[in-house]
């Protein structure tokens, strides 16, 4: 359920409740003094879009869309170093 922000018509602070979407009261009782708080209308959080984990989830979502463009196919040719340079394991069987 998301939560609601009310603000007391006798300057208590803001209290936030949770109530299904279906029903969202217009006013709330304080938890204070037991007067009617109004709902407030709060600011969206667009200052998450910054953050590290917005940038995670933009990076994930663009490589699903957008794949990064290779130049050849993964996996041919032969590599130009040897994986070791132990020259004992040169002696090695091949699979
Ligand atoms: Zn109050």
């Amino acid at each position: 359920m998301p939560t609601y922000v009310f603000r007391c018509r006798s300057d208590c602070a803001d209290f936030i409740e949770r109530h299904s979407m279906a029903a969202i009261p217009d006013a709330a009782s304080c938890p204070e003094c037991g007067a009617d708080g109004r709902r407030v209308i709060g600011s969206p959080a667009l200052g998450a879009g910054d953050s590290s984990a917005m940038r995670l989830q933009d990076a994930t979502r663009a490589s699903a869309e957008a794949p990064a463009v290779v130049s050849s196919v993964p996996g041919r040719g032969r590599r130009a170093t040897p994986v070791s340079s132990n020259p004992l394991h040169r002696k090695l069987p091949r699979a």
